[in-house]
């Protein structure tokens, strides 16, 4: 049996092409198109298998086979000689299947008297969708032109049914972009939202895959890798002398755009047929399977960049540019492979969510998203390739899950969810105005966490007292370089001129751990969280944190100042950096400078160690707060980061309240001001427990000042104390339940 040769697959596009042409059913196109393919290869049969959800292939039309099989017989992902090609999609080519490992005979479809078999796998963008196959009864192998045909076949099935051209009867002919998708990923930032997707990096989409005029086909891609190669050379001239991962980025695409062998691979797919789009197209879905597979991180990134330049070259072929033709809607939620910190904050507080493909909870990105307090999953795998512009999308940062084209049952649920938030919402702005006083009881200090300009102009309608945290790295996390002393006290000047005489903690350089800024050389640690993190690196680089330290004191312009610094594990830490703090006063008292008309100097408590440090530590702090993020992960052991670890110790777990007791008496005893500003103080009933065991001042999120304040006017602190301690006695292991069920008696659901 002769293989399919360049003019063989060209005739078999056309054929497929004039199919396509005719006005018919998804179903009756997909039998046409199976019955096509088999008379022009030459086979006995020809069987398309189709996705029924994410672990089940579904025959969906077949020549050769048995008819009644259709939509019946079904196999899993790496069940069978199919369900191997879809799931490592790779080409699966034997002379004789049913001596082949893992074959699995399925006698309703009559396949047992067909030896050989040559399955590709239906793909776009390396999104899978199916899987394609050809069988013959005669023991014959497959060559290498076959192969290659049928995969040019399957990529053109793959765009037509992108375009819908299968749509029918049947939920799996249906266009991929169409049905309801569940997607599960991990939590980043929690919080709900529904919108609509707003792609970072638009979809190209192949309207044609069919070449009518090879050359032309081919003269038009060499055109196009030309204007990417200028482009990539302007690039690579603008950005000499720069960092050195974006010049190995820029080197990296300028080897792909130079690449014979990728030129030649698409010009190979344009004589089979294809048009140069989805030429391009098939070499990238190629690459994007393949990416799936290496596990070495060089590699991996080699590949996509081969995938940018791809994009790049799709755009100059399309003419459709990263920024034309998609309008931004109403209610955004940002879905994207990956993004920089820097972009994210471009698009702002205009996003209602975001969705990203890879990301991590320390990234920058994560950083950037918890500052703004958009909801944020992270690891969504699929969701680049599965959502298209303008689609229904819900987010639902609590369970770390992406419903895309959600059910009516669905996105009613989270409607109505969302409705009761923004009621109460409402409700909380009626109490904004007034003190967070406690039954009976003492006034409690609501502040806010702040950490970008962009957060300033919430404090009034939040709610908020001042800001109780400002984290300064941020603006450094965003930067390429260093900050410069100028800048940084223009920023802290702007965001006390914003505060308007409310007090703002700024807490000096966090980085370290998960925080590596972009310009400093990563430094390889064991257990970052408990290495060169905070105070530590601003002890050990002294001229950061004294050029911090300068910006702070100048930007006060002789307004009170306070000024805190992280991760303080014992009393020396402290002591040293309050002196480069006051050798920085001293010195801009020299230069004639205005000084702040009050200096508060605190202490982050983030380790247990500083719980018991000399009491003349409590005496030299103007104030500490408790950081409650990371105390609780030294306390419990438990990786604040680590999604399996994170949630298992509950905050109200008597020993850690206990312990936060025990603070609460050092601090009464030297009179120093505590308060807490980890991510509990702004969840009404940790909040409500930390008042009643004696905190008088928590900082939290904007948006949890008014449940926080609901809740605490509602609260008699003494009782709740008593509360908590007949549950501690009782010998529960957290007071959560006992504290519930007191509010519940109360009419109150928290
Ligand atoms: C904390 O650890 O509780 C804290 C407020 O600091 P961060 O979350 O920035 O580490
Ligand atoms: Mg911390």
């Amino acid at each position: 049996m002769p293989s399919i040769s360049e003019s063989g697959s060209r005739r078999i596009l056309g054929r497929l092409k004039e199919t396509m042409a005719e006005p018919a059913e998804g179903q009756v196109r997909l039998n046409n198109v199976v019955r096509l393919i088999a008379a022009e290869m030459g086979t006995d049969v020809c069987s398309v298998y189709l996705f029924r959800d994410e672990e089940t292939l579904e025959l969906c039309a077949t020549e050769g086979l048995n008819q009644e099989a259709v939509h019946q017989t079904r196999m899993r992902l790496g069940e069978g000689l199919v369900g191997r090609v879809a799931k490592h999609t790779k080409p699966v080519n034997t002379a004789n299947a049913p001596a082949e490992r893992g074959f699995r005979y399925m006698p309703e479809t009559g396949e047992e008297i067909f030896s050989a078999f040559l399955g590709v796998p239906i793909q776009r963008l390396g999104e899978r969708m199916g899987v394609l196959v050809v069988q013959s009864k005669e023991a014959r192998a497959y060559s290498e032109d076959d192969i290659y045909a049928l995969e040019v076949v399957a990529m053109v099935l793959a765009e037509m049914a992108e375009l819908g051209a299968f749509v029918g009867e049947g939920a799996a002919l249906a266009a991929p972009h169409q049905a309801p998708n569940m997607l599960r990923g991990g939590v980043a930032q929690e919080g709900t939202a529904l919108g609509h997707v707003f792609l970072h990096e638009p979809r190209v989409v192949v309207t044609n895959p069919f070449a009518d005029d090879a050359d032309a086909e081919s003269a038009r891609l060499r055109a196009a890798i030309d204007a990417l190669r200028i482009s990539v050379d302007e690039m690579l001239s603008d950005a000499s002398g720069g960092d050195g991962d974006h010049m190995q980025v820029l080197e990296a695409y300028r080897m792909f755009a130079n690449s014979k062998g990728w030129l030649r691979r698409m010009e190979q797919d344009i004589a089979r047929g294809l048009s140069a789009e989805a030429a391009v197209e098939k070499e990238q879905s190629a690459a994007r399977a393949r990416m799936q597979q290496v596990t070495d991180a060089y590699l991996r990134e080699r590949l996509s960049d081969l995938d940018d330049l791809s994009n790049r070259l799709l755009r100059l072929l399309t003419g459709q540019g990263a920024d034309t033709g998609v309008e931004m809607p109403d209610d955004p939620i940002l879905i994207a492979r990956n993004i920089g910190p820097g972009e994210l904050l471009s698009y702002g507080r205009v996003l209602r969510g975001i969705i990203l493909e890879e990301g991590s909870v320390g990234s920058h990105a994560t950083i950037v998203a918890r500052a703004l307090a958009i909801p944020l999953v992270i690891h969504a795998q699929g969701i680049t390739a599965n959502a298209l512009s303008g689609d229904e999308v819900i987010v639902d940062g609590e369970q770390g899950i992406v419903h895309l084209r959600p059910e009516d049952s669905v996105r009613k649920a989270f409607q109505d969810k969302v409705a009761m938030a923004a009621k109460a919402q409402e409700r909380y702005a009626s109490i904004r105005r007034v003190p967070a006083s406690t039954v009976e009881g003492p006034t409690i200090g609501l502040h806010m966490n702040a950490g970008l300009m962009a957060d300033l102009p919430s404090l009034p309608s939040s709610g908020a007292e001042g800001v109780g945290l400002f984290r300064t790295e941020l603006q450094f996390l965003i930067r390429n370089q260093m900050p410069r002393r100028r800048e940084l006290a223009d920023i802290y000047k702007r965001v006390m001129d914003a505060a308007a005489g409310r007090p703002v903690v700024f807490r000096t350089l966090d980085i370290g751990s998960d925080k590596v800024l972009p310009f400093m050389k990563p430094t390889e640690e064991p257990n970052p969280a408990l290495g060169w993190r905070a105070i530590r690196v601003g002890l050990d680089r002294k001229g950061v944190l004294r050029m911090q330290l300068q910006a702070l004191l100048r930007a006060a312009e002789g307004r009170p100042l306070s000024v805190m610094f992280p991760f303080i594990a014992q009393f020396d830490e402290f002591k040293e950096a309050r002196q480069h703090l006051l050798d920085m006063v001293a010195r801009q008292e020299q230069q004639g400078e205005v000084l702040p008309s009050e200096l508060r100097i605190g202490a982050m408590l983030e380790t247990p160690s500083l719980a018991y440090a000399p009491r003349q530590f409590y005496e030299m702090a103007d104030f500490i707060s408790i950081g409650g993020n990371d105390l609780k992960q030294f306390f419990f052991a438990a990786d604040r980061e680590n999604e399996r670890v994170r949630r298992r110790y509950d905050t109200l777990n008597v020993s850690f309240l206990t312990f936060l007791e025990q603070i609460v008496a050092r601090c009464a005893e030297t009179d120093t001001p505590l308060s807490f500003c980890g991510e509990d103080a702004g969840r009404p009933l940790e909040a409500a427990c930390f008042a009643a065991i004696g905190l008088r001042s928590l900082s939290m999120r904007p948006a949890s000042i008014g449940p926080v304040k609901h809740l605490l006017r509602k609260t008699n602190l003494k009782e709740l104390a008593a509360t908590i301690d007949a549950a501690r006695e009782s010998g529960a292991q957290s007071v959560r339940p006992a504290v519930k069920a007191w509010f519940a008696a109360q009419g109150l659901t928290v």
